[in-house]
């Protein structure tokens, strides 16, 4: 019988859900928008989307070896409650125990970029590696640490909050209330606020040029200007990267890590173009020891590296 696993990445705009078998195959997936009215919405959104995909797949209850579904955090271990998520904007929700009464059976719940860093360490290019960073930068800035082959969560759940690491004393004002933040600075949603007021003082024309009609432009279009010349494009995406080198530079002299993967849509709809300077950056902002055995590199498994942990955490569960 074929062993498959129901795997769910909540974010703040979207729901991918898939089935995938414990060997890493992708059987099927799905992709809908999150309600953004209340969490009971985005709830019962997963449970049909996976009732959806489960029907249209033919797939029969007794082959679901476990159930995993990803959230935006700050979430708390082990209680598997989501606590005041900035880009969820929800307070408080029992998350953990809503989705098990929703699926009839127990629900592994762990906050997504912990997800990511467990789906890159066991599938991922860098699974040798027993001291692995992984950084996600997308609509939010988040990241996942694993050390000594383990996932590592701090006392309460809470660690690997790299969003929230300030960069920049007094500078841009964060959803979680700070200011500076890393996600205030270098994200998908500070890159659509940019590029918002640049329109708005009627600059950007070519980013502009470079962006599809109906489609609100962001990391992908931004990325298309830089490679065609544009000035102002290259100038945003050589900030993106200091503020990233600067912060993944802290976490290499803090963590010592083997390799540090970065991935989320703006590092995937950017790729060399970001990835090449913030190789440099923190190569050279470094000390020698530790960068001497460091890499640094894009996840290879693109937008599924979430879909992959969850595969990775029924099975840790499982032994
Ligand atoms: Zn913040």
């Amino acid at each position: 019988m074929r062993e498959l696993v129901l795997a769910v990445d909540l974010g703040a705009t979207k729901i991918l859900t898939g089935i995938v078998s414990i060997d890493g195959a992708i059987l099927g997936r799905s992709r809908v928008p999150t309600p953004g009215d209340n969490p009971d919405g985005a709830l019962n959104m997963i449970a049909d989307s996976a009732r959806e995909l489960i029907r249209v797949y033919e797939i029969r209850e007794q082959e679901i070896t476990g159930i995993a579904v990803a959230t935006p955090g700050p979430l708390a271990f082990p209680e598997g409650v989501v606590k005041d998520s900035p880009n969820l904007g929800w307070g408080e929700v029992e998350f953990r125990k809503e989705m098990s009464r929703r699926f009839g059976r127990p629900v592994i719940v762990e906050k997504d970029t912990n997800m990511a860093a467990i789906g890159e360490h066991r599938y991922g290019r860098y699974s040798n590696c027993q001291e692995l960073l992984y950084i996600t930068v997308s609509t939010g800035v988040g990241a996942g640490i694993i050390t000594s082959g383990k996932l590592y969560r701090g006392r309460s759940g809470g660690a690997g909050e790299f969003g929230h690491m300030v960069i920049e004393a007094g500078g841009a004002r964060c959803n979680c209330g700070r200011r500076g933040c890393m996600e205030a600075l270098a994200s998908g949603s500070s890159i659509s606020r940019h590029l918002d007021e640049m329109f708005k003082q009627g600059s950007g024309q070519g980013i502009l040029a470079c962006t599809a009609s109906g489609v609100k432009p962001g990391a992908r279009e931004l990325g298309r200007a830089a490679r065609q010349g544009d000035q102002e494009a290259r100038s945003m995406i050589a900030r993106l990267a200091e503020y990233l080198g600067i912060g993944i530079a802290n976490m290499v002299n803090v963590l010592n890590p083997e390799a540090v993967v970065l991935g989320g849509g703006v590092m995937l709809g950017l790729k060399d173009l970001l990835l090449q300077p913030v190789q440099e950056y923190v190569f050279r902002h470094t000390f020698a020891l530790n960068r001497e055995h460091l890499a640094l590199d894009c996840t290879e498994l693109g937008d599924d590296v979430v879909l992959y942990g969850c595969v990775a955490a029924v099975l840790e569960n499982r032994c």
